[in-house]
């Protein structure tokens, strides 16, 4: 066997190279080896997301989430000012019914935290439908453009040196060897480690079982994002109704195209690890089931809302797998999850529910590692 690496980061998704970068250059570690399964990095969950930079609005049901968005939100900017898209306006509605915020409580959760927040200008009140909006206000909150933030991630790699991504490489399963080392076993072979970071977010719990180590308790949902063309007058526009089953229009710069996703119908299978029988492969769900767009029902609930987005085109439609930990299902926050020694000796698994999470992450290697 090769002499021991320092480190094995599994996941080659916008985590595990953030990740990747901060073993080699903050924290010490000389030699790092990335596995990712597919042929490429940040084609998962990574790329079909709606490309929110998550200010904090979203998350009214969870202070603490909306707070830590607040503060993680203007480092991820500062960091991957190029990947960044802001040159769009955002407008965040109440709907009259069915919401589990009203516009009183709204704007009371975002002074708490500190998000920016100002009524709407009136001919943008006027795209929305009075019946069914209590309030429209316009906010700060950006996109990224998930296709730069990889180049800016793999260009950064390759300048750090000492780092190798290996793609097309699964790991299949990793054991302790010896007292604190790791041996992961690759599709491409044993490579031996000191520290192993997880970085595989909807499939932990399969490496964990292959691996005979404690699965973790996650909630998987099939989603499916929209990608529509918004009429000219409309494309510098997004829109997010709240927050009850209500929808959002966000700019996808990767494509140039908007996401619609709609709480309702963007899910289409929703299943609990621990709650089966026999735990699913979430990447196995997905690639077994017919892709059907719900296009049609997120439209049609979003023109009650927005009559003026009729000239709003479908093209296409992006399919991935959502992962929370259960407990985000009713609150919608989003907690990291962070278990170093989970199982084995210097092995780590983290998931977090979002982009900016990262740094809540990298801060709980630095207590680890540093
Ligand atoms: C539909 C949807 C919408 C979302 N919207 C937003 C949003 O607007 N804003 C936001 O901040 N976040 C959003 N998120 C969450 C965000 O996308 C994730 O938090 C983030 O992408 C997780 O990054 P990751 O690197 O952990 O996961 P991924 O990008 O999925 O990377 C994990 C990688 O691990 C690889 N892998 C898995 N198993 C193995 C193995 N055994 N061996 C080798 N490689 C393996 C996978 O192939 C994959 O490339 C959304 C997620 C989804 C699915």
């Amino acid at each position: 066997m090769q002499r021991p690496t320092d480190a094995v980061v599994i996941g080659a998704g916008f985590y595990g190279l953030r990740i990747a970068l901060h073993l080699r250059e903050s924290l010490g570690f000389n030699s790092v080896v990335v596995f990712e399964k597919e042929d490429a990095a940040m084609d998962r969950a990574s790329y079909v997301n709606q490309a929110r930079v998550h200010g904090g609005y979203h998350y009214p049901r969870s202070i603490l989430t909306a707070y830590r968005s607040q503060v993680n939100f203007p480092v991820f900017v500062r960091e991957f000012g190029d990947a960044v898209v802001d040159d769009f306006e955002h407008y965040y509605a109440i709907a009259r019914t069915l919401s589990k915020v009203n516009a009183r409580q709204f704007e009371l959760f975002c002074a708490r935290v500190g998000a920016f927040l100002e009524p709407a200008e009136s001919e943008v009140a006027e795209l929305f439908n009075p019946l069914a909006v209590e309030a429209v206000y316009h906010v700060t909150e950006p996109a990224f453009d998930s296709r730069v933030l990889r180049r800016v991630l793999l260009d950064r790699i390759e300048v750090a040196g000492g780092i190798e991504v290996r793609y097309g490489d699964r790991v299949e399963s990793i054991e302790q060897a010896g007292e604190t080392d790791i041996d992961v076993h690759a599709q491409s072979g044993t490579r031996r480690a000191h520290a192993v970071v997880s970085a595989t977010y909807s499939e932990l719990n399969p490496l964990h079982r292959r691996s005979g180590i404690p699965t973790v308790p996650l909630q998987h949902e099939i989603t499916e994002m929209a990608l529509v063309e918004l009429p000219d007058e409309l494309r510098k526009t997004a829109v997010t109704v709240m927050d009850g089953p209500f929808f959002s229009v966000m700019p996808f710069p990767s494509r140039g195209l908007h996401t619609l996703s709609h709480v309702r119908y963007t899910p289409h299978h929703r299943w609990r690890d621990d709650e089966l029988p026999r735990e699913l492969d979430p990447h196995e769900v997905l690639a077994s089931l017919p892709a059907v767009s719900r296009y049609q029902a997120m439209r049609a609930d979003l023109l009650r809302f927005l009559p003026g987005f009729v000239g709003m085109e479908q093209k296409d439609s992006i399919w991935e797998v959502k992962t929370v930990l259960p407990k985000s299902a009713s609150d919608d926050s989003r907690p990291i999850l962070f278990r170093p020694d989970h199982g084995l000796r210097n092995y780590t698994c983290i998931m977090g529910g979002k982009l900016d999470n990262i740094y809540d992450v990298l801060q709980e290697l630095t207590i680890l590692y540093g």
